[in-house]
């Protein structure tokens, strides 16, 4: 058995070195090995333990093939260690899009479903769960194929299924038309959180992608700047070569400091404040794959938190949470603001739900971690949700208050499948 040093995309937990098994269509089955409880690995960009095994990673990357592509109703087969830039240099081409992308194309098609990943398109499109087909998943009695007509309720507990209920082999995936791999992009300002939702109603109305990078900079003063984008209709497909990853060591110190912060958000405002534009998918969706982004907060890491709060006291929670930022006076390099609509996520413990999200990046300095532990009780109290994929934080307690489901999820679980969240998060209530 191969042994891989693993961390999450953050750092935190730190980096250790796991027993590792590699997973391929044809090839033997993970679970037989004997007793060792497994965990699909994807490409590791969730901010915490959910992508740590507690025993052995079953890793992925050798499941890279496109199994079928119907160019004619945007249907495509891939295998789930294929990233989701991958997908899109086949799929744009020809044509066609996929519905929900998270802010990096490193996420694999495996990783998107396990967390029932979100997008800037939540106001039509939903969960990424929403658009799977049909998935294969092996599991330590056998391999089964789950789709809504069959297996329906394992098809629920494994979006969103956090990796536990055994490894996606290959999903099925309903695309969307595009005819460009251009968008036409445009911002607005906002300088209270009044003007973020005016705005969002307004550029939802029209646009197809719509998210709020936000400036906590200023204790106070909750302002920023709404971002839409909707693909053009000009036919020029042309997608960017296949670009080998680059790995960088962590910085030796964080660059985020308060003082740092505030230049690089004034610095951001300046850049952002140009009129309408056009621009490259790429740019749109992945504007942090251009940077070493996690290697700026130096050796000791840094916490991504995101909640999300009802909308009944959306406002109000958000409010509480940048005082609570302000008041601790961390530096926050990262904040993100999207209103997720309420169309119904079809995974078992997925996140969204009605309501305001907002994310962020804090390093990992004195403090933090207290006052995002605060903030998690906060939330919960509200009625909100932590998200599982950026947590290293919350309690059993908390988590079953936030996802009651969890109980139907362990019922499902593979019992060879295990992570170090799941161990967690469920230590002392199973
Ligand atoms: C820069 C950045 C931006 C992001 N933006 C967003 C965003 O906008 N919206 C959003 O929702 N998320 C976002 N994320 C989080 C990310 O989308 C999720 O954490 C995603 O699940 C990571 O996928 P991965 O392939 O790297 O999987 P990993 O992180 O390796 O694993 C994630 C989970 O998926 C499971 N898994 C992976 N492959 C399989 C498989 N084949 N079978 C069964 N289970 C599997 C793992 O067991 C684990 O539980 C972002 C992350 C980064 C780094």
């Amino acid at each position: 058995m191969n042994r891989v040093a693993l961390s999450s995309w953050t750092g935190l937990p730190h980096t250790r070195i796991y027993p590792a098994l590699e997973v391929a269509l044809y090839a033997e089955n993970p679970f037989a090995q004997p007793e060792a409880t497994l965990l699909a690995r994807g490409n590791g960009r969730s901010y915490g333990d959910v992508c740590l095994p507690s025993d052995t990673a079953v890793l992925t990357s050798r499941l890279q093939r496109i199994h079928s592509f119907d160019t004619e109703r945007g249907i495509i087969t891939a295998e789930a260690g294929i990233s989701l830039a991958a997908l899109l240099r086949i799929t744009i081409p020809r044509g066609w899009t996929l519905p929900v992308l998270p802010g990096t194309g490193a996420v694999t098609v495996g990783g998107a479903i396990a967390n029932d990943i979100h997008g800037k398109s939540h106001h039509w499109a939903g969960t990424f769960g929403r658009w799977v087909r049909q998935l294969e998943l092996l599991r330590s009695d056998g391999r089964i194929r789950c789709s809504p007509s069959d297996n329906a309720e394992l098809l629920a507990a494994t979006i969103g299924g956090l990796g536990l209920t055994g490894i996606i082999t290959w999903a099925e995936l309903q695309l969307i038309p595009c005819s460009s791999a251009w968008m036409e992009t445009r911002a607005m300002h906002f300088s209270t959180l009044e003007e973020f939702y005016d705005h969002t109603r307004t550029l939802e109305a029209t646009a197809e992608y719509v998210v709020a990078w936000c400036d906590l900079s200023r204790p106070g003063r909750i302002s920023g700047i709404l971002s839409a984008a909707s693909f053009c209709n000009d036919g020029q497909c042309s997608v960017p070569p296949t670009a080998n990853e680059r790995r960088f060591p962590p910085l030796p110190v964080s660059v985020f400091s308060r003082p740092t912060v505030r230049i690089a958000n004034m610095l951001y405002r300046w850049l952002s404040s140009r009129g309408p534009s056009r621009e490259h998918y790429t740019t749109v969706f992945f504007p942090l794959d251009r940077l070493p982004w996690n290697r700026l907060f130096g050796p000791r890491g840094f916490y991504q938190l995101q909640a999300v709060l009802p909308k009944e006291c959306a406002r109000d929670g958000v409010t509480t949470i940048c005082e609570r930022l302000w008041h601790a006076k961390l530096p926050v390099p990262l904040c993100v603001l999207k209103q997720f609509s309420a169309i119904e996520s079809p995974g078992l413990l997925s996140f969204p739900m009605a309501g305001t999200s907002i994310a962020l990046d804090v390093p990992n300095t004195n403090g933090a971690r207290d006052t995002l532990r605060a903030i998690i009780a906060d939330v919960v109290a509200a009625g909100g949700r932590i998200y599982p994929a950026k947590d290293v934080l919350m309690t059993p307690a908390e988590f079953q208050r936030m996802y009651p489901q969890r109980e139907v999820l362990e019922r499902w679980r593979d019992q060879r499948c295990c992570s170090q969240f799941w161990e967690r998060v469920t230590c002392g209530i199973q």
